[in-house]
């Protein structure tokens, strides 16, 4: 089924209030998932609506929260999160670096104790906007799911990295990626019957590789995916590199912001936390920028110039696939499977949305 982006972030937005947060939370809670979502990066969108609530129900994020600013330097700052949602202490704390930058050309900004931030490319997306390039280190306390190259045993999360460039009058340059080989998700959606993953994506207690959910989840034969069950791991991308930028994510996200990096102890707490360490740059604090775009369009322009690898194939940048999609979806809507929507829709009722405030399936 296809759902319109107003009438998903609408009803996302409905569901929280019911749930107990302001309409300003709840509002920016259906932007951000929703954005995810026509972005193509389905993992951290609507999906994401029934677990959310859950955390909230329980305590383990909270609703409404500010940040707070626990050191500063005119260039600098550490922020906490206060547990609060990451669609609402993110910005928050990304405004800050923002504001630093502006002022006097760069900032460096640790960022700790936010609930799940979603897609670390928002808040790429956010600083480009307004002319800034900025990088992100991300790692997530208390989700252990990826072996480090050369080893079997989970020791990383999922540590997303983020950087962008804006160039004035063409999509953002935005590369955003977890730094392992597949999201959870994916070998979740594996494990139900969808898409395989890569036959290499997971590694097992023995060392091989593997493509069977079961290395993750062990017996399949259930309804239940707890990753807690399964031997193996997922692996991180790109051999040694990949397994080096996720180690630097949990270096800079965790132990540099005070966040905390993954280990035993952290992986047996409840909800997930994020720590982000960002930095922001002015570009105009390097040359002109009319003169750094005009140098980036005619590298651009070489770069796609290739000849592809397959017939009919195309060299695209990064950013390019989000920006297609988003037209795309933004245009027809949506995609989601009946049973994530039957999820959200149970998600709503849960908190005592009635069948006139759920939109029907389109
Ligand atoms: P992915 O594998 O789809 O990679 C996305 C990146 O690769 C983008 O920069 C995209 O522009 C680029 N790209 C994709 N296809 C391309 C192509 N054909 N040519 C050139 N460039 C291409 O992303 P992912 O690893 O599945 O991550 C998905 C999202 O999950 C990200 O937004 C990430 O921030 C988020 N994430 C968040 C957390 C968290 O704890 N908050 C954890 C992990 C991941």
């Amino acid at each position: 089924m296809r759902i319109p982006a107003a009438t998903l972030r609408r009803f996302i937005a409905d569901i929280f209030e019911a749930a107990g947060t302001s309409p300003a939370e709840a509002g920016r809670i259906g932007r951000y998932l929703v954005a995810a979502n026509l972005t193509g990066h389905d993992s951290h969108g609507a999906v994401r609506v029934p677990r959310y609530v859950q955390n909230l129900k329980n305590g383990e994020v909270l609703a409404d929260r500010t940040i707070s600013i626990e050191r500063e330097t005119p260039v600098s700052a550490v922020i906490d999160g206060n547990d609060g949602f990451g669609q609402t202490v993110t910005p928050q704390a990304v405004q800050v670096g923002i504001d630093k930058a502006k002022a006097s050309g760069l900032s460096a900004i640790a960022f700790r104790n936010t609930g799940h931030l979603g897609r670390a490319g928002d808040w790429a997306e956010m600083a480009a906007e307004q002319g800034l390039v900025s990088i992100h280190f991300v790692n997530v306390r208390g989700s252990l799911l990826v072996a480090p190259f050369g080893g079997v045993d989970r020791m990383l999360s999922t540590a997303p990295f983020c950087m962008a460039v804006p160039i004035p009058g063409r999509p953002l340059l935005l590369l955003d990626f977890a730094t392992s080989l597949v999201a959870e998700g994916k070998v979740l959606v594996a494990s139900r019957g969808g898409k395989k993953v890569p036959d290499d994506a997971l590694v097992r207690p023995d060392g091989q590789t593997s493509g069977d959910p079961a290395t993750l989840y062990g017996d399949l034969s259930g309804a239940e995916r707890n990753p807690e069950n399964g031997g193996g791991a997922i692996r991180t991308f790109g051999l040694h590199k990949g397994s080096g930028l996720a180690f630097m994510c949990e270096i800079l996200g965790g132990a540099l912001t005070g966040n905390g990096t993954c280990g035993p102890r952290a992986a047996r707490r409840g909800a997930i936390r994020n720590g982000m360490m960002s930095f922001y740059l002015c570009p105009d604090l390097i040359g002109d920028p009319a003169e750094i775009a005009a140098r980036a369009e005619r590298y651009i322009a070489f770069f796609k110039s290739s000849r592809p690898a397959v017939a009919g194939g195309e060299v695209l940048v990064p950013g390019e696939p989000e920006a297609r999609t988003r037209a795309e979806r933004e245009a027809n809507g949506v995609p989601l499977p009946p049973e994530s929507w039957a999820s959200i829709v149970a998600a709503a009722q849960s908190v005592g949305l009635g069948e006139a405030s759920i939109p029907a399936a389109a």
